[in-house]
Order: structure tokens, then C-alpha cells, then sequence
């Protein structure tokens, strides 16, 4: 697989999770670690804006498609 189609995919993989914005979503992702945060996680505010991603919706989705709970949450 070339570079450029893996870049494609991991775009798309952000985008698909993109759905929300930063009022109304559940969870705050790291698109470049893969992390999941919650809103409320400290380490949101540390996150580069263009790394994040704001998720409303299944939890589960996101552990399927790679995506880790951070370490400062224990659900
Ligand atoms: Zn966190």
C-alpha cells in the first residue's frame, strides 16, 4: 500500500469520528495518539486543536476502530 492511500484512510478514519463539536460531544479524541478523552480530561486543553476530534456516540465504535481510553480515566 502506498503512503499517500494510508494517508487517505487515516483522514478518513478522523473524519468519520468528527461528528460533534465541542459543546455537544461525549468524547474528545486524539486523532494522532488515538486516544480517547473525556471532555473534562486535563489533558484536552494540552492537545494541539488540529490533533482533535469531538465524538458523540458509542463508545464501542471507537475501541473497534483502534482507540484506547487515556490513562487518567478509569471508567
Ligand atoms: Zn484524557
Amino acid at each position: 500500500m502506498s503512503k499517500s492511500l494510508v494517508m487517505i484512510i487515516l483522514r478518513e478514519d478522523i473524519q468519520e469520528f468528527n461528528n460533534s463539536n465541542e459543546q455537544e460531544c461525549d468524547f474528545v479524541l486524539n486523532a494522532h495518539t488515538k486516544k480517547i478523552h473525556k471532555k473534562d480530561c486535563s489533558s484536552v486543553e494540552q492537545m494541539s486543536e488540529e490533533n482533535r476530534s469531538y465524538y458523540k456516540g458509542d463508545i464501542n465504535a471507537l475501541l473497534d476502530a483502534g482507540y484506547s481510553a487515556c490513562k487518567s480515566w478509569n471508567p
